[in-house]
């Protein structure tokens, strides 16, 4: 099997399986518990906490476990825009931010908030000047993806940030869901008051992300309960998701130097094949995260695509794998204001550090055969 649909989810690394089960084993404890089983887990889930705030390069007290970055990208919204609605009631974004954002920003708006979406170019960028244009007397939030996860586009939130010190009461929430663990962020540089990370994207478990709140950051609760997670997320810690995230971040960001040149030769790679191929667009910008890579074929159903490429055991996707079942168009391509149909034939192709340099010559001499059944042989229509 080669598995390129890494952005939806990667597979996790054995040491990390290994780490879940061995603190499931033996630190099943609630860390709420005074007995020493509790007290046990207490320290491991305060260990995944240093390690994870080390590796980020914030403080311990800032990180706050979730079940994922959905959970916490609508924490860090419904939760800033409870804990500040006294600023004002208006909130800029992008149009091509995951559906946890859009949908909680669309409720908001039902709440009366007002939402600007700036939309990107027609390479998928998004520049400063749009953000700063949009921001008024009333602008509470900021919220803003790193690497976008459908077509890999890199978004200037440093830049953002450094704009937004000439804006103080401005809060800034940064989705750095395709980012952590393979591009580092320095959060307080880029004056990030939130920021949102998810294990399974970098071969942790499923279940366990989090949001790492600025210290002196207000936030209103989503749960209400036992007050754990310094009152911002109750609930019992999922310990052994938090030790397996900590240790598949430290992992990932070890994979990264070396990982990230690999991945943008292969992903260039794959990019100067298809382009030779007639009707293939290249939707992803030039300066793009090193694992993703967004095409479209001339009047393909991006579903035909996929099959034909799982015959070969090849798994990629239709856009992301949120709208991917529900077979729409892909709202980000759909933003970028494509000509023709790109945005209804988008193909990703998502790579990790698990992928092998035979894989991407794999994918080549298969992607030929597909063309040839779905199109035609290449050389009978160049
Ligand atoms: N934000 C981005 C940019 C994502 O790619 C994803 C996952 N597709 C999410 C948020 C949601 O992450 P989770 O699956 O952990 O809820």
């Amino acid at each position: 099997m080669i598995y390129f649909d890494n952005s939806a989810t990667t597979q996790p690394w054995p040491s990390v399986l290994k780490t879940f089960t061995a603190v499931s084993e033996q630190y099943f404890g609630n860390p709420s518990s005074l007995h020493p089983q509790g007290a046990r887990a207490q320290r491991l889930l305060d260990q995944a906490r240093s390690q994870t705030a080390d590796l980020l390069g914030v403080d311990k007290k800032e990180v706050v476990f979730t079940s994922g970055a959905t959970e916490a990208n609508v924490l860090a919204l419904t939760g800033a825009a409870e804990a500040y609605q006294n600023r004002g009631n208006h909130i800029v974004t992008s149009a091509v931010e995951h559906p946890s954002v859009l949908e909680t920003l669309k409720e908001l708006e039902r709440k009366g908030w007002e939402i600007t979406y700036v939309s990107p170019d027609t390479e998928g960028n998004i520049h400063v000047s749009q953000i700063e244009k949009e921001i008024r007397h009333d602008t509470v939030l900021v919220s803003l993806m790193y690497i976008n996860n459908e077509i890999g586009s890199i978004y200037p939130v440093e830049e953002i940030g450094k704009m937004l010190r000439t804006h103080p009461s401005v809060l800034y929430h940064v989705d750095y869901v395709q980012g952590a663990g393979k591009i580092p962020l320095d959060m307080y540089e880029s004056g990030i008051d939130y920021l949102t990370i998810s294990g399974h994207k970098f071969h942790s478990v499923k279940g366990i992300g989090a949001l790492i709140v600025r210290n002196g950051r207000n936030l209103h609760p989503l749960f209400h309960g036992g007050g754990q997670e310094g009152k911002k997320r109750s609930g019992t810690e999922n310990t052994a998701g938090a030790a397996a995230m900590a240790r598949a971040l430290r992992l990932s960001l070890e994979e990264a130097a070396v990982g990230n040149d690999k991945l943008r030769r292969w992903n260039a790679r794959i990019e100067k094949v298809l382009r030779d191929y007639r009707g293939v667009t290249i939707n992803s910008p030039v300066s793009r995260a090193p694992h993703i890579l967004n095409f479209s074929l001339n009047g393909m159903k991006p579903e035909i695509i996929v099959q034909a490429l799982a015959s070969f055991e090849i798994f990629v996707s239709t856009t992301s794998a949120c709208a991917s079942k529900a077979g729409e168009e892909s709202h980000v391509l759909k933003a970028m204001n494509l000509p023709g149909n790109r945005a209804a034939e988008a193909v990703r192709l998502s790579f990790s550090y698990d992928t092998k340099e035979e894989e991407i010559e794999s994918f080549i001499e298969a992607w030929d055969e597909v063309y040839a059944s779905l199109i035609g042989r290449r050389e009978s229509v160049l």
